[in-house]
């Protein structure tokens, strides 16, 4: 097991991922739908994998939503870093991360691919993602009253 740490440019959203892979390698892949390619989104994810994420300010993130509005973008709006994405799916809540904000990961481990999901159904979208996602999602924030 391998705990990976990152954050968004500014600090308010950070994380901690648990990465069941001893192996050197992580495959990740670059979305090509309009959202990510103009975010420099390139996600990874683990089915055996969890993520903790810790929010400071909850009136800095932007739970950005469109297309099938089945996924929910956590968008900084103080740094505009994206570091991970969400899918509630039945009663669990799914999550990719976004390797731009892994930190003290040497980008050689990281072995990129584009996918394209432009013509998924959103059955299948959905089974995807409860397949390869990372199945235990946890979000905490610091100040809760902010909202
Ligand atoms: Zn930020």
């Amino acid at each position: 097991m391998r705990t990976i740490t990152g954050k968004c440019h500014c600090g308010n959203i950070a994380f901690e991922l648990q990465w069941p892979d001893a192996g050197a390698e992580i495959a990740v892949r670059a979305c090509n739908c309009e959202f990510c390619t103009k975010h420099g989104g390139v996600y990874t994810s683990h089915p055996g994998g969890a993520l903790n994420a810790f929010i400071t300010e909850r009136s800095a993130i932007n739970r950005y939503r469109f297309g099938t509005s089945t996924a929910e973008f956590y968008v900084c709006t103080r740094c505009g870093a994206v570091p991970f994405v969400t899918s509630a799916i039945g009663h669990n809540l799914y999550a990719v991360v976004n390797v731009n904000t892994f930190e003290h990961v040497p980008r050689e481990q990281l072995k990129e691919s584009v996918s394209d999901f432009s013509e998924e159904t959103t059955e299948s979208r959905l089974a995807r993602r409860q397949r390869n996602w990372i199945p235990r999602v946890s979000i905490e924030y610091e100040n809760a009253d902010t909202e």
